[in-house]
Parts: C-alpha cells; sequence; structure tokens
C-alpha cells in the first residue's frame, strides 16, 4: 500500500515536473461559491475555525486518541492542508483545535512555499483530495523579521528562507512605516506563498483554477490565540 502510493507519487510528481512551466497561474480564493468543492472548503474553514474559537477558549474537544489511532492506521483523509510557519508558538493543531488525521501540515520557516514544500502539498492535492489549503503566518515572525532587517545571513541555506520573503517586503516597503513594516511584510508574505503555490506548482494551480483546492490566507494572533482571515471572502463565504 505505501510501495504503492510512493510510486504513484513518483510517477506523479515525474509527470508534473515534465509539464510544469512555471507560470502567474492567479490565486483563487473562495471565489468558486458555486462548485461543491469550493462549498465544502467552506464548511471546512467554518469547521477549523470553531476550533480556533475552542482554542481561544481553552476548551478543546476531548478524543479517544487511542481509538482514533487505530482507525487511521489503515489510510489518512485530511480535510485541509495548512502551510504554516515553523515556530514553536505556532501548532496548527492545537491552533485549530484538530486531530490525527483531520491537517495535512506542512511547516518551514516564515511558511515560505519552497520546492519541497511544494512537493509536501501536490502530494496531498493529488493523493489526498483535501479541498481547502490555508497559509499561515503568525506575528512577530522571526523569518520575515530577518528579510526585513536586511543583514547578510549566516548560511546559504538561511538565505534561501530570506530570499523568499524579499518580495514581500519590497511590496510592505512601499507603504508600510518603520514600526509597521514587520506586520505588514507579515501579511505580504502569507500572500507571496499563496502566489508561489500556484505560479510553481502545476498541480497545485489547476486544481485551484478548477476549483477542487480553495486557498485561504491566514494570520496567526501570538497572544489572543485567534486565527484572522487576511483575503478577502467572497459573498456567502466566512
Ligand atoms: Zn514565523
Amino acid at each position: 500500500m505505501i510501495r504503492t502510493l510512493c510510486l504513484s507519487l513518483v510517477l506523479s510528481l515525474a509527470g508534473a515536473a515534465a509539464a510544469q512551466t512555471p507560470s502567474a497561474v492567479p490565486v483563487q480564493h473562495a471565489s468558486h461559491a458555486a462548485s461543491q468543492d469550493a462549498q465544502s472548503a467552506a464548511e471546512v474553514w467554518n469547521n477549523l475555525m470553531a476550533g480556533n474559537r475552542r482554542f481561544v477558549a481553552g476548551k478543546p474537544e476531548a478524543r479517544d486518541l487511542v481509538s482514533l489511532r487505530h482507525k487511521l492506521a489503515s489510510g489518512q483523509s485530511p480535510k485541509a492542508i495548512i502551510l504554516s510557519c515553523s515556530d514553536s508558538r505556532v501548532g496548527p493543531e492545537l491552533v485549530f483545535d484538530q486531530s490525527l488525521g483531520d491537517i495535512f501540515v506542512v511547516r518551514t520557516a516564515g511558511n515560505v512555499a519552497d520546492k519541497v514544500a511544494l512537493g509536501s502539498i501536490e502530494y496531498a492535492v493529488e493523493h489526498l483530495h483535501s479541498p481547502l489549503l490555508v497559509v499561515l503566518g503568525h506575528q512577530k515572525c522571526g523569518a520575515v523579521n530577518a528579510a526585513c532587517s536586511g543583514e547578510k545571513m549566516p548560511s546559504e541555506n538561511l538565505d534561501a528562507i530570506v530570499e523568499k520573503i524579499n518580495p514581500a517586503v519590497t511590496r510592505a516597503k512601499s507603504y508600510a512605516k518603520a514600526d509597521d513594516l514587520v506586520e505588514s511584510a507579515i501579511k505580504e508574505n502569507v500572500h507571496q506563498s499563496a502566489l508561489d503555490l500556484s505560479a510553481n506548482s502545476e498541480i497545485i494551480g489547476s486544481a485551484v483554477k478548477s476549483g477542487k483546492l480553495t486557498v485561504i490566507e491566514a494570520e496567526y494572533e501570538l497572544d489572543a490565540g485567534q486565527v484572522i482571515r487576511l483575503d478577502v471572502p467572497t459573498k456567502g463565504q466566512n
């Protein structure tokens, strides 16, 4: 089973790599109100936000993790994909009060969508068919702060993170005051990652275009614990 999945993933990724032509596929948010998939994505988002309200209130759902673990041993069907920062204060399972098997989480410093992150998300889109992808930034993000500082990074690996964030910093600098720069860049960086997902992945771009996948941009507030949606919802969506 695992072997089959791995093989099909490899084949699928090989096909995607051959077909991939990085193009500026526009990010489409929850604007496919008419389609079944967008409807279920909206339901998933509502479910995640209900979980976030439980988290904020300190009243997480009681769960029988042992029986859930046994049940999930035969396979997974996560309802959402989350691309979030690796920051230890931003664990998506906790923040959205979700459990084993609920969300497929990809984490990188600064929630950047590099090739490995894209490949991981492509797997969830192609093989697990999750209808919703949330790009989750957060207040006081150290990676965005480092990019805003303009300082030289001590390694090429750290530099690779900052390079992905730099376009967001440039955009934020065009309107934000110094006090506001990091916070504005954090929001811009969530948007940048959402754009990168579709622009740099044929699989993700096609899924968004066809309405099979909805991308939502959001920011986590460290102190309050709330997740705030950043992109403007279409009428009828949350
Ligand atoms: Zn961060």
